[in-house]
């Protein structure tokens, strides 16, 4: 269960919004599949740590002292939350009382949560999509999520300055667009494939691969962490890096599904199990299953 101690919105007070009504409702929306954007904000959730990490290393960041404390911090809450399931509660605001209301501001918040770690982050479902042509369009990119993960993990870290954390959200989501690659597709039944790419400076990182497909997004890297090996059986991947992607030729095997590869460079830092590591670096083709009903697989792998 979750534990609704002393709710903060953005740090300004304690409303008394989270009524009973909301609490029993909860459990509906608590890490329910939803459509893109849901899913684009358990992966960024997921992924979180990395991206800290990664701006923790990096130059590109350009972070001060102050900066570094607590980005720190922040990562330390963000991997207890990656691990969280139900960290993550999405609500229609419509349905929720004054929860996503700021008075004094008179406007409807995206987030909102608690200044205690062991809170839960509550979104407006409400504010996740456009309406265009009767299509829910997103209204919010992958990177607008991370910036804004930051942002209510930071108040539940006790920092309470919402321009700060916009702040320091926007280095770690620039310096992760700074490393990502995305390339598009369009399949022969004119539908969109798109693979997004992003590497990190340590070898000891997964590059993490998301896919999105018939209006859904899916995270291809538990996949490729599964289907690579190193050269040397007696070694073990423990990091890799994905570079000069691109598509190969469709093809297909039936009237719903189709497979098209996908291909790069790849790296990968192996390791012994006693303490010395090998850099390979190779050519990888993963052969993507893509089936009408919005599932996919990686049916062929070639590592050379
Ligand atoms: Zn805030």
């Amino acid at each position: 269960m979750i534990l609704l101690s002393t709710p903060h919105a953005f740090g300004y007070k304690k409303p008394n919004n989270i009524t009973p009504d909301i609490v029993a409702r909860m459990g509906d929306y608590v890490g329910n599949g939803g459509g893109v954007v849901e899913q684009d904000f358990t992966n960024a959730l997921l992924n979180l740590p990395l991206y800290i990490e990664d701006c923790l290393l990096s130059l590109n960041c350009e972070l001060t002292q102050q900066e570094e404390i607590d980005l720190k911090k922040i990562l330390n809450i963000a991997r207890l939350n990656s691990k969280d399931s139900e960290k993550l509660i999405f609500l229609s605001g419509k349905d929720s009382g004054k929860l996503f209301y700021t008075e004094g501001e008179n406007r409807v918040r995206l987030a909102v949560t608690g200044l205690t770690n062991d809170g839960p982050i509550f979104i407006n479902s409400d504010l996740l999509y456009e309406d265009i042509d009767n299509r829910d369009i997103p209204a919010i990119n992958f990177g607008q999520i991370v910036a804004l993960l930051i942002h209510e993990t930071g108040h539940l870290t006790g920092l309470e300055n919402h321009h700060y954390l916009d702040y320091l959200g926007a280095k770690v989501s620039s310096n992760m667009d700074l490393n990502k690659k995305r390339i598009d597709y369009f399949l022969s039944y004119n539908k969109q494939l798109s693979l997004e790419v992003v590497n990190f400076s340590s070898g000891y990182t997964f590059s993490t691969i998301q896919m999105y497909y018939l209006d859904k997004s899916f995270s291809l890297t538990p996949d490729f962490r599964k289907k690579i090996s190193c050269e040397d059986e007696s070694l073990f991947p423990v990091g890799m890096k994905l570079e000069n992607i691109h598509w190969g030729k469709e093809y297909s095997i039936s009237p719903d599904s189709s497979i098209v590869p996908f291909k790069g460079w790849i790296t990968i830092t192996c390791f012994d199990g006693r303490g010395m590591t090998w850099i390979e670096e190779r050519v990888f083709e993963a052969h993507l299953q893509l089936n009408s009903n919005a599932t996919y697989s990686i049916m062929k792998m070639i590592i050379e």
